[in-house]
């Protein structure tokens, strides 16, 4: 039978931030370059752009597909590597003896498919050992105290790792690319939008009068949801009820690299009415309070973010934001996608939201319509879209409800009264009885690079227990076959050797944070004064 469908040509991206600049060079690349796009962004709306940590799958999934190493974007992002997310206070407030733990990136070994996490829980429960898990279970938690890179001085790769960046400047650098290769680039508000008989968009209509006309729409829109909440209206899945935290107010620092060196993880600090994120760029930092408006006003919160960095924030800009954590029923809507904060967005603690835009492109680019649009595609992109918002969001909910802390009215409303999702509180049973949470489908060697088993299987049993195990909240009993396995016990206390070993042998391997850095930088410098193009 002939295919009497014809392809979709143009497409229009709604928004130049990061979600716009990414969906418009991640489809252009996907489809061989072989449709128009436009991307539309207003000059009123600045885009947001508050020093951002990500995960390892943006190098594999979406640079890596562009064809652009890493070696080119890290130094035009002021990146920094990222080995995981140290966790303070979030036991007791630093007033109380403070504590902190660390969420390690990569998968701990599996010994005879029981996973080391389940020895130690063992051990620490039958008080054979103190030493915190992330430092037993990954040597690479030397380099979080030691400010060390995760790469030797001549490239090799010695741990996993993600990357902290700025994301106004990941939008302005692939807006460069995305010209150089005939992506089409407009400055227009857009006011209105037009459509056909079944509700399809036809065009959209800026403030300059002109008409956008295009087969698919891309909203990209931020929080102002252009197509999916002032057209479309589409309804909220609200996530208030257990994610309290609704503002945050950003603070870049500047920092002296040099002198200090940098640290290679994002630190995340419990305040009294939320936590302070602290992301190390490569000449200053990004870092602001994320907190619940039910339990402190934006004064206080200030006064709060100034006292914890104490004379470093004097006279420094603090820019306000207002958020909700929530997605909408459904992100694909006739021929209009939403993509990025438009879409979806969920409070900050485990960095996603750039993780979603590169995910819902992955997903969009497999369920890529004709024109004439089959519903199935969009069922099953909308489909994977909520569960992939709905997962990360139990394991965001899941840091609030374990927390340890007591001493204001957000911690304890956290642990006492807000919702437990029902898939949340199997997964917290689950882990009370012994047993481990959720198997990784690949190896250690393997995980990031295989981009489809991480979206299906993203959170798993070394992620919840770096938390859970981190913050205290163990399991009543060890995992039962345990303790009839001694064989699998004395293997886990060699890996415990061998780890501890590995750990020390990396703490003199390894160069620093800043060394590493400071490298790349410079050679970067050097071939765009060879190429004539400057940096
Ligand atoms: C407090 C906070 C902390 C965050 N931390 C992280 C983190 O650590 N890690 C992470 O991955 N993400 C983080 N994010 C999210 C990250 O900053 C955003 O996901 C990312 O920058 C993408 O934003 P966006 O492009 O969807 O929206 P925006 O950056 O808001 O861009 C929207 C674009 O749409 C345009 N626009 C809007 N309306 C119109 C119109 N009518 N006509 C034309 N153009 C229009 C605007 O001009 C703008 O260009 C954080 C967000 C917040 C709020």
């Amino acid at each position: 039978m002939q295919n009497t469908q014809t392809n979709i040509k143009e497409i229009v991206i709604i928004g130049g931030g990061t979600a716009g600049w990414m969906a418009a060079t991640y489809i252009a690349q996907s489809l061989n370059f072989k449709v128009k796009i436009t991307v539309i962004e207003s000059a009123d709306h600045g885009p947001i752009g508050v020093g951002e940590a990500t995960i390892p799958t943006i190098k594999t999934e979406f640079f890596d597909r562009l064809g652009i190493p890493e070696e080119e974007w890290m130094p035009k992002l002021g990146g920094t590597y990222k080995l995981g997310i140290k966790y303070a206070n979030w036991r007791k407030a630093a007033e109380n003896g403070g504590e902190h733990y660390y969420h390690v990136f990569g998968e701990i070994p599996l010994i005879d498919e029981v996973p080391l996490s389940s020895v130690w829980i063992k051990n620490y429960l039958e008080g054979k050992t103190k030493k915190p898990f992330a430092e037993s279970c990954f040597s690479s938690s030397v380099a979080f105290e030691n400010y060390l890179s995760p790469r030797l001085m001549d490239g090799t790769k010695v741990q996993h790792y993600a990357y902290h960046f700025d994301a106004l400047m990941l939008a302005k650098f692939l807006k460069e690319w995305a010209i150089a290769r005939g992506i089409h680039h407009v400055v227009d508000k857009l006011t209105t939008a037009e459509q056909d008989e079944h509700g399809q968009v036809t065009c959209v209509v800026g403030e300059s009068g002109k008409k956008y006309h295009a087969d698919l729409f891309i909203d990209c829109s931020g929080f102002s949801g252009f197509l999916i909440d002032k057209l479309y209206q589409e309804p909220i899945v609200s996530f208030s009820d257990c994610l309290l935290t609704d503002r945050a107010i950003a603070i870049n620092l500047p920092e002296n690299p040099e002198r200090d060196g940098i640290r290679s993880y994002t630190t995340a600090t419990a305040l009294k009415a939320g936590w302070v994120w602290e992301i190390p760029l490569y000449s200053r930092s990004g870092n602001g309070y994320v907190y619940s408006s039910q339990f402190t006003t934006d004064q206080a919160a200030q006064d709060e973010l100034r006292k914890h960095f104490g004379k470093r924030a004097d006279h420094m800009d603090m820019r306000s934001i207002k958020f909700q954590s929530r997605r909408h029923q459904r992100s694909w809507i006739k021929n209009c996608v939403s993509i990025g904060l438009a879409s979806s967005f969920l409070e900050p603690l485990e960095s996603s939201t750039i993780y979603f835009i590169y995910a819902s492109l992955y997903q969009l680019i497999k369920c890529f319509p004709q024109k004439n649009i089959d519903p199935v595609l969009r069922d099953k992109f909308n489909h994977k879209i909520n569960f992939m918002v709905d997962d990360n969001k139990d394991f965001i909910a899941m840091h609030f409800k374990t927390a340890q802390r007591e001493d204001t009215d957000f911690w304890k409303v956290n642990k006492y009264e807000t919702k437990t999702p029902d898939s949340l509180d199997l997964i917290l049973r689950k882990h009370k009885s012994g047993l481990p949470i959720k198997r990784p489908t690949v190896d250690n060697q393997n995980i990031y690079p295989t981009f489809k088993s991480l979206f299906q299987n993203f959170w798993t049993e070394t992620n919840y227990q770096c938390i859970l195990c981190g913050v205290g909240y163990l399991p009543n009993n060890p995992y039962p076959i345990l303790n009839y396995r001694d064989d699998i016990m004395a293997a886990g206390d060699v890996l415990f050797k061998n780890i501890e070993k590995r750990a020390n042998e990396l703490k003199k391997l390894l160069p620093t944070h800043y060394q590493y850095l400071k490298q790349q930088v410079e050679s970067a410098k050097k071939e765009s004064e060879a190429t004539g193009i400057v940096a």
